[in-house]
C-alpha cells in the first residue's frame, strides 16, 4: 500500500552528495528521506573508488552499504530504495516528491543528488564490456590501475590531443591520439605530438577488441587495427530523467552543457531546491567533490530550515 508522508529534507539520489548531505543533516538533527534507486550507479562498473583519503581502492558497493548501515543508526534518517520519478512545488510553497512506488513526501527542502548518465557509443561492439576497466573515463580514477599499458586517447579536439601527449606519459609512455579526419588542427596537433614522441591515428573506431573487458585492440571501420591495452574515452552525459523533468517543471536554470546551475551554497534558483555532486558540474566530478558539495547543500539546508523556524 502507497504512502504519504511529511519530513523536513527529501535527499534523491545515494552517491557521495547525497549520503554525506543525508548524514550531515542527521547530525544536525533534521529529518532526512533518503531515497536511492535500486539501479545499479554509474560508478558500478569500477572495481573500487580511487583517490578518496581513508577509501582509497575500496569498491562502490561496499562504501555505500556501509554509509546506509551508519544512516540507519540516526533516529532521524529514513532510507527508502524506489526511483523518484517526479518533484513538483505546492501551493503552499512545499516540494511534492513522488516515488515510483506510489508513495510521496512533502519537505520543505530537496536535494537533487542522482548524479549523471554516461551515453556509450552504441555503434561502438565491445565499449560497455571494457567500460570502468580498460575502457576508462579519468586517469585520475583509474590510470595507476592502467599504467604500463599502451593507451590510445580518444579526443575530438586538437588542444586535448596535444595536452594528453605530455599529461598521459605519466602513466604510459606509449599513448596515441586517436581523432577522426575531420578533427580541425589535425596537423598541427600531429606535428606537436610528434615532437614530444606521441603520435596521432585517425579513423572512426567501431569495434573494441578484448578478453572478458581487458582490451588488446581497437578496430576501425576500414579494418584497421590498432594494438591498444587502455583507452581514455570520456563519454557524453545527460541528466537522469527525473532531472531532466525537474528542468522543464521547475523551470531550472542548466549551462550550456546541461549540468544544473546553482549557487556558492549549492541552491537551484528555486528556493528550498538544491543540488549536488556530478549533476551540477561536468569539470569537477569525482567522489570528493560530491561529497563536499553535499557538505555544502547540507549546512545550508540546515541555516534555511532553522532561519525559516525562526520566522515562524
Ligand atoms: C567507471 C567510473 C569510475 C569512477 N572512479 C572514480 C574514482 O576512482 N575516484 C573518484 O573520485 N571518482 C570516480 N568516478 C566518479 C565518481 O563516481 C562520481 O564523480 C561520483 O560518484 C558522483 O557522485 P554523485 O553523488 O554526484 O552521483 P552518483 O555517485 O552517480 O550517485 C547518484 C545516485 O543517485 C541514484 N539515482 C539516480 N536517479 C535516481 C532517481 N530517480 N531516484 C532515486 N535515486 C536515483 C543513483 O542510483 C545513484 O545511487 C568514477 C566514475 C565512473 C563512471
Amino acid at each position: 500500500m502507497s504512502s504519504n508522508s511529511e519530513t523536513e529534507t527529501v535527499v534523491v539520489g545515494a552517491g557521495p552528495a547525497g549520503l554525506t548531505a543525508a548524514l550531515a543533516l542527521a547530525r544536525y538533527r533534521q529529518r532526512v528521506v533518503l531515497v536511492d534507486s535500486p539501479r545499479a550507479p554509474r560508478n558500478s562498473a569500477s572495481g573500487g573508488v580511487h583517490g578518496h583519503v581513508g577509501l582509497d581502492g575500496a569498491p562502490p558497493a561496499e562504501i555505500r552499504s556501509r554509509a546506509w548501515k551508519e544512516l540507519s543508526r540516526y533516529a532521524t534518517v529514513e532510507l527508502r530504495e524506489a526511483d523518484v520519478e517526479g518533484v513538483r512545488t505546492t501551493d503552499g510553497g512545499r516540494f511534492h516528491v513522488a516515488l515510483d512506488n506510489g508513495d510521496t513526501v512533502e519537505a520543505p527542502t530537496v536535494l537533487l543528488a542522482t548524479g549523471v548518465v554516461d551515453i556509450h557509443p552504441e555503434q561502438v561492439d565491445g565499449f560497455s564490456d571494457c567500460w570502468g576497466r580498460s575502457v576508462i573515463h579519468c586517469p585520475f580514477c583509474l590510470g595507476e590501475e592502467n599504467a604500463g599499458r599502451r593507451w590510445g586517447v580518444v579526443v575530438d579536439n586538437a588542444e586535448l590531443a596535444t595536452f594528453s601527449a605530455v599529461a598521459f606519459r605519466a602513466w604510459s609512455s606509449d599513448t596515441v591520439a586517436i581523432c577522426h579526419e575531420s578533427m580541425p588542427g589535425l596537423e598541427g596537433a600531429r606535428t606537436a605530438v610528434r615532437s614530444m614522441g606521441g603520435d596521432v591515428v585517425t579513423g572512426t573506431i567501431s569495434r573494441l577488441l578484448h578478453r572478458a573487458g581487458a582490451l588488446y585492440a581497437v578496430e576501425f571501420d576500414d579494418g584497421r587495427v590498432l594494438e591498444r591495452e587502455t583507452l581514455v574515452w570520456t563519454p557524453a552525459q545527460r541528466q537522469q530523467p527525473v532531472v531532466a523533468r525537474a528542468v522543464d517543471g521547475l523551470k531550472l536554470t542548466v549551462d550550456d552543457a546541461g549540468y544544473l546551475s546553482v549557487d556558492d551554497t549549492q541552491c537551484t534558483g528555486v528556493p528550498g531546491l538544491y543540488a549536488a555532486g556530478d549533476l551540477a558540474s561536468r569539470w569537477k566530478q569525482s567522489f570528493t567533490a560530491a561529497a563536499a558539495a553535499g557538505a555544502t547543500a547540507a549546512e545550508a539546508i540546515h541555516a534555511s530550515l532553522i532561519m525559516n523556524a525562526v520566522r515562524g
